[in-house]
């Protein structure tokens, strides 16, 4: 059965709501969000291993979670799987017009094409929750597309912002996990380090609101108080801003469009507030760079970043990857691949499958 997104969802309706990734940073925040709201009804929870039965009336761990969707029929899926593993329930959302709360970026950065091909003919709604898509859908929503300039994504810099490529030789796990704003999944967290999420929420980007990678900017704002800005033709910039709490993204997808309150404090000016700004330093984080390069070659090339990115950060993670590795692995995978568009899902599982092995054959010997 196909089920359509409703326009508009009155605020006392109950929304039934699935949640992939549940025993994650993102999924036990949700879990709260959907706890403070009657509204919402957990109505199926996966996890990729960990158990967790009785936390929704249908839970799966592992396998396919598409199985799980199907069985449970929910309004709304969050998926908060962290990497391409989300691919399948991102795409079972969008083809079939369930509104779809989107935290596994990967998976829109690697579907691509198809994914909007896929939301096109489902006609549901695609809600970001990443901090700064989230900031910018509000920051976009209603606008015409000729108004706008451009868009700022902006990040903290992560743990190693200032450092140079020296003083990246030999730092740790440990090191790399130590995120100065954002308490997150280890993944996404070195991601962060590397500065490899920003060109991820770059390509992310590009696909949510249709912009050419030529309009959408990087900046840097440490203190992660400022989450998106987009500049009008008119000279206006309208910026979102708020404390760094991903209670506040994933509220305002869980009820969109009603805006529901949450725990989260208002900002205080009291103290004074001080706000800086600084370009990234694409030298010593060459990822950045590497992304929008992908992005500007589109096909395959995001999918395949992604695929060499999430193969090294496990690699230097386990202590078989330097740091600094993480880029070079990437950058060498993409040199050899072909890049070229997938035209359905076995041809995109294909060029994963491949930039992986590529990745996998350029790590040292563990
Ligand atoms: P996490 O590592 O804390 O949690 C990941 C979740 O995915 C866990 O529940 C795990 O069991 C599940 N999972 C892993 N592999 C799976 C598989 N093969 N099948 C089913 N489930 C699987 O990660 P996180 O930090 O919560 O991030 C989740 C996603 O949200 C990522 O795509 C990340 O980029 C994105 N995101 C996270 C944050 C954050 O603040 N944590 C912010 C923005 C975006
Ligand atoms: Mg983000």
């Amino acid at each position: 059965m196909i089920r359509r997104a409703r326009p508009a969802v009155d605020f006392h309706e109950m929304k039934r709501i699935a949640l992939l990734g549940a025993t994650g940073s993102i999924g036990r925040q949700a879990i709260e969000v959907v706890k403070s709201h009657p509204e919402l009804e957990l109505v199926a929870a996966a996890s990729g291993s960990q158990p967790i039965d009785g936390l929704a009336p249908q839970t799966q761990v592992g396998g396919d979670l598409t199985e799980l969707l199907e069985r449970a029929q929910p309004d709304v899926v969050l998926n908060a799987v962290v990497g391409f593993a989300g691919l399948p329930a991102t795409l079972w959302a969008l083809e079939r017009g369930v509104t779809l709360a989107l935290a596994n970026k990967e998976s829109l950065i690697a579907a691509g094409e198809l994914a909007l091909a896929a939301r096109e003919r489902g006609g549901g709604l695609l809600l970001p929750v990443d901090s700064e898509h989230s900031a910018a859908f509000q920051c976009l929503e209603g606008r015409a597309g000729e108004t706008i300039e451009s868009l700022a994504l902006t990040g903290s810099g992560g743990p190693f912002r200032g450092r140079t490529r020296e003083e990246l030789e030999d730092v740790t796990p440990e090191e790399a996990l130590a995120h100065p704003t954002w308490r997150m999944g280890p993944k996404i967290t070195v991601d962060s380090a590397t500065l490899a999420n920003k060109g991820l929420e770059l390509i992310e980007a590009h696909f949510l609101f249709g912009l050419e990678y030529e309009r959408i900017e990087v900046v840097l704002q440490p203190t992660s108080i400022v989450h998106a800005l987009v500049r009008f033709r008119d000279g206006a910039a309208l910026a979102h801003l708020g404390y760094p709490d991903m209670r506040v993204p994933i509220s305002f997808a869980l009820t969109y469009p009603e805006r529901a309150a949450t725990p989260v404090a208002p900002l205080d000016f009291s103290q004074g507030l001080v706000l800086e700004f600084e370009p990234p330093d694409l030298e010593t984080f060459p990822l950045l760079a590497l992304a929008r390069r992908a992005g500007e070659l589109g096909g395959t090339y995001p999918c395949a970043f992604n695929a060499a990115n999430e193969v090294a950060v496990a690699a230097f993670l386990a202590g078989r990857l330097p740091f600094l590795g993480i880029a070079a692995t990437v950058e060498d995978t993409l040199a050899e691949i072909d890049g070229s568009p997938a035209r359905d899902l076995a041809d995109l599982l294909e060029a994963d499958a491949a930039a992986r092995s590529l990745a996998e054959r350029g790590l040292p010997v563990a």
